[in-house]
């Protein structure tokens, strides 16, 4: 086994300064597409191979891992292990398993007036492309998006969050394969260092963050008609109907909406219940909240963990005082224990409006509002207002109830009877619609989104003209009337159709004119 130091890797002098300039900007881009041209001569199975190296390393230190996130994030040693490490391990496995299937090249279907013809698609990598990551998962969303952008072919300059840079960690873990440490570049900085990479024209931006900065991003690439996969904010919704089991629904509410201090992009961040069983679901909640554990010496043992940054505490706080001042009412927590520390107190919050920031803007903390419904079609409008569409879930025991309502919520992704469960399966894509974003991570669509298709037709040598080919004659023409009129007129017997006047043209267009 290998020892585990984070010093391991030699800073750049890049990597060293606050932020890249310009000029360190283009040299590591440059240095990116040396790497990717080496990597062009490496097959899948020889990437494949060098990614199961890495997999091997995170699994002898996850540990070790887990501590660096905890110390830059504040957060709870379990949803590091679980959402952190069993997450980006479960991904790397997919890729294993599933990648050459979904790369490999594609055989589709060639019509029967191209006769004797092949067509395959063949998908490609892009080239250098930019991984711009935030603070809330800064392993899991970084790590599985580089692999699998390396997977595809790519080689990568990923630039992690400012707040949580976990400073050498991935450096570390790729020196364990020297093909993917020379393939994969990591950039320290803030946003102005993101502008500085998005400005040496990647051949493609995989963004995950706020949708503000998204939008920014999208503007800088579209002078440079860069192509963006934007994977942007949440205020995901829960609806529960009256036909759930109480004690189970409650428990995925409580963990849906705290889990990682609630700083999830899909987190449950509104839960509608339904009429007949609100006031037993709210005061179920008022017991069992209270009883989550807040621990800053945690072993694995503590539910809610420290929120990751102070700015972020103030909009929590900022969104109670707001809700507060509108008539919300505040059942359990609502404070921050202390500032220095970043412990905000679980909270629940019921008596919530449409008008309140905490109702239209995404929270990203410990906080649960409770709204009561009456219809499907009234909580189905209520969800949709938002100008945000993530995820959401739905909790019934009438299935085809549930479907129906999945089927028409405005959303990437919908987890019935669970909660933030389409993330927990690699097969799934994920990914939002309106300002959550568009483009989708994971599943065959998330890795074949760092590719670009080639399409390929394929014809054998001979001495053969083709029909549509010079010269024009006015007989060629009546010949193409009727070969249209046979394929696309015909409801009987039209493939014959088709292979007469097919085969009159084929032997007309032969004729020197
Ligand atoms: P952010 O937008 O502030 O920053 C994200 C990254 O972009 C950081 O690395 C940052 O340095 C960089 N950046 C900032 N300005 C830039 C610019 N002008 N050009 C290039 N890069 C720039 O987001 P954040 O606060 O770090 O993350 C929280 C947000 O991320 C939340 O809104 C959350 O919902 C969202 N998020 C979404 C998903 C998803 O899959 N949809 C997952 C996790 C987090």
């Amino acid at each position: 086994m290998q020892t585990f130091s984070l010093k391991k890797v030699e800073p750049t002098e890049s990597s060293m300064s606050n932020e890249m300039t310009p000029d360190q900007a283009k040299q590591i881009f440059a240095e990116a597409h040396a790497a990717f041209n080496l990597l062009k001569t490496y097959t899948l199975s020889q990437r494949i191979a060098q990614v199961k190296k890495v997999k091997r390393f995170i699994l002898d230190h996850f540990e070790k891992i887990i501590d660096k996130i905890v110390e830059e994030t504040g957060k709870a040693r379990t949803d590091a292990l679980v959402s952190e490490i069993f997450g980006v391990l479960d991904h790397i496995e997919y890729l294993i398993q599933e990648s050459p299937n979904i790369l490999k090249e594609q055989t589709v279907k060639t019509p029967l007036l191209l006769l004797g013809k092949k067509s395959t698609i063949y998908h490609e990598p892009l080239g250098v492309v930019l991984i711009l990551s935030p603070w809330n998962y800064p392993f899991y969303i970084g790590f599985t998006a580089l692999v699998s952008a390396f997977i595809a072919g790519n080689a990568v300059v990923y630039k992690p969050s400012e707040h949580t840079p976990l400073m050498w960690l991935f450096e570390e873990i790729l020196s364990t394969s020297s093909l993917m440490q020379s393939c994969i570049r990591v950039v320290y900085g803030s946003g102005v260092t993101g502008q500085r990479l998005v400005d040496c024209h990647p051949a493609k931006i995989f963004f995950t963050g706020s949708t503000k900065t998204g939008r920014k991003i999208l503007e800088q690439a579209a002078r440079q008609v860069i192509p963006v996969e934007l994977e942007l904010g949440g205020k995901d919704a829960m609806i529960v109907f009256e036909d759930v089991h109480l004690d189970r629904t409650v428990a995925g509410a409580l963990w849906g909406a705290l889990t990682n201090c609630g700083q999830s992009c899909s987190a449950v961040e509104r839960l509608y219940v339904h009429n007949s069983i609100f006031d037993v679901f709210l005061t179920r909640l008022k017991e069992k909240m209270p009883l989550l554990v807040l621990n800053s010496q945690d072993r694995g043992d503590a539910d809610i963990g420290a929120m990751t940054t102070d700015f972020q505490v103030d909009v929590v706080l900022h969104q109670l005082k707001e809700a507060q001042e509108k008539g919300a009412t505040v059942l359990v927590g609502g404070e921050c224990l202390n500032k220095e520390t970043r412990f905000i107190v679980p909270t629940l919050v019921t008596d919530v409006q449409d008008s309140m920031e905490l109702m239209r803007d995404e929270t990203f903390g410990p906080v649960l509002p409770v709204i009561r419904f009456h219809t499907e079609e009234e909580v189905l409008q209520h969800v949709n207002r938002s100008e945000y569409g993530l995820s959401a879930s739905v909790w019934s025991a009438d299935m085809t109830r549930a479907k129906r309502i999945a089927r028409r919520l405005e959303v990437g992704a919908v987890s019935i009877n669970n909660v933030m469960l389409t993330e927990g399966n690699p097969a799934l894509p994920f990914g939002g619609v309106k300002n959550s974003g568009y483009g989708r991570s994971k599943g065959a669509a998330g890795l074949l989104a760092f590719t670009r298709s080639k399409s390929i037709l394929l014809d054998k040598q001979s001495a053969k003209i083709e029909a549509n080919w010079y010269p024009y004659t006015r007989k060629k023409y009546a010949l193409f009337v009727k070969l249209i009129q046979a394929r696309f007129a015909s409801r009987f017997f039209w493939p014959l159709k088709v292979a007469l006047v097919g085969s009159r043209l084929e032997k007309e267009a032969q004729k020197p004119r």
